[in-house]
């Protein structure tokens, strides 16, 4: 179980974006660089110093997880990541079970490379997957192929992880119910695939080469009943094979398998973002990194302010947080003594109408204990706790 939100002392996440890619594709609106990756050297000296100066900052606070995503941190050496994960243990009080993982492109895998990350610490992949069908993985203007998945998962287990979640998109251009099902069950019936599967419909974000291809009528987007119906059928083949639906996007082979990393963002609790472009959240603050690693890397370098932009949460912001991501957790919901321990107010006294009304429209549903989604309430989860901003 997941309770939400997390307490304010509870401890923290470690975020670190590391902003390089062999490649953009054409959805992509993260903070990420192609060719720069000449960088990387002087870019993880600067994430070995940001670690030092935000582990005296936060020296109190323990860490439960650590996070590398990106872009591609897999693009790290295994020495390289044996540095930064190194700083992290020097800096901060580390839980000896600690969650650490590392988002992964499944080209560029190998035994070496893997095993090195295991003997650094790292004990979760997330593998960036997307579609196991050749013509989607052209579609998403991905480099590799469904093989290296396959391969990718032979090579984690063969070197010792046994925590590997798969990224996959539905919703592409061309994608048909049952090219999407041939996916999932691929996934499932694999003898050595994944214990916890992210599943994202496909958004065509302003400013990327797919919004431009869809303006011009270049690329056919599914419509929004084309795209339920794909997450329907992932929630009923999934659940008919016993997986665990824990968060709007994500499924778990059992309670023990949840990203942890991810629960914090979920519990509104406290995470560093340590990198370009990195988000961070620590008490009622909130900041962003400069995006362009080189600006972060100098600023680092000269002991000068990482973040480009910081706010302050106000309280009726922060209820409104814990009821948008909390909303999230399918199965738990928002816990209304967490809430009022980390909030000083019931779920009544903050939020009593607008709770009631979507109860009243079968959205919301309430026991002893929380309040969550219906089923009806997932299909519009974003407009459904977007009320409570
Ligand atoms: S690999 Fe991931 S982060 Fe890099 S460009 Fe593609 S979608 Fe973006």
């Amino acid at each position: 179980m997941i309770i939400a939100p997390a307490p304010s002392d509870a401890a923290v996440g470690i975020y670190m974006h590391i902003p390089f890619c062999a490649h953009i594709c054409p959805y992509c609106d993260f903070t990420t660089y192609a060719g720069k990756e000449n960088l990387i050297p002087r870019y993880v000296q600067a994430l070995e110093t940001a670690l030092r100066q935000e582990g005296e900052r936060h020296s109190d606070r323990s860490v439960a997880t650590i996070f590398l995503g990106g872009g591609t941190p897999s693009l790290l050496s295994a020495s390289q990541m044996g540095t930064v994960l190194d700083a992290c243990r020097g800096s901060f009080a580390i839980a000896p079970d600690a969650e650490i993982t590392v988002e992964c492109n499944p080209n560029g895998l190998t035994a070496g490379l893997l095993a090195g990350y295991r003997e650094a610490g790292v004990n979760r992949l997330s593998i960036g997957a997307q579609t196991l069908d050749r013509r989607g993985l052209r579609t998403l203007g991905r480099q590799h192929e469904s093989s290296n998945t396959l391969a990718a998962l032979d090579v984690a287990r063969d070197t010792g992880f046994d925590n590997v979640s798969l990224d996959l998109i539905f919703g592409w251009p061309g994608q048909t119910l049952e090219l999407w099902q041939r996916d999932l069950m691929v996934v499932l019936e694999h003898p050595r695939g994944p214990e916890h599967l992210s599943l994202y419909s496909l958004i065509v974000e302003p400013g990327t080469p797919f919004a431009d291809a869809a303006a011009r009528g270049i690329l056919k987007m599914p419509d929004d009943d084309a795209t339920a119906d794909l997450y329907e059928t992932a929630m009923t083949t999934l659940g008919t094979a016993g997986w665990l639906h824990y968060e709007v996007a994500n499924w778990a082979r059992t309670p023990d398998l949840v990203s942890r990393h991810n629960a914090v963002y979920w519990r509104n609790g406290d995470y560093l973002g340590i990198g370009a472009g990195a988000h961070g959240h620590v008490g009622n603050r909130r900041t962003m990194n400069h995006l362009l690693p080189e600006t972060w890397c100098g600023a680092v370098e000269r002991g000068e302010a990482t973040a480009s932009n910081a706010e302050t949460i106000d309280d009726r912001t922060a209820r409104g947080e814990t009821m948008m991501l909390g909303l999230r957790l399918v199965r738990d919901g928002v816990d209304g003594d967490a809430f009022q321990r980390r909030h000083g107010l019931t779920l009544e006294e903050a939020f009593g109408p607008a709770i009631q009304e979507l109860i009243d429209i079968g959205m919301l549903e309430r026991n002893e204990r929380s309040v969550r989604l219906t089923p009806r309430g997932l299909m519009i989860a974003n407009d459904v706790v977007a009320r409570f901003l």
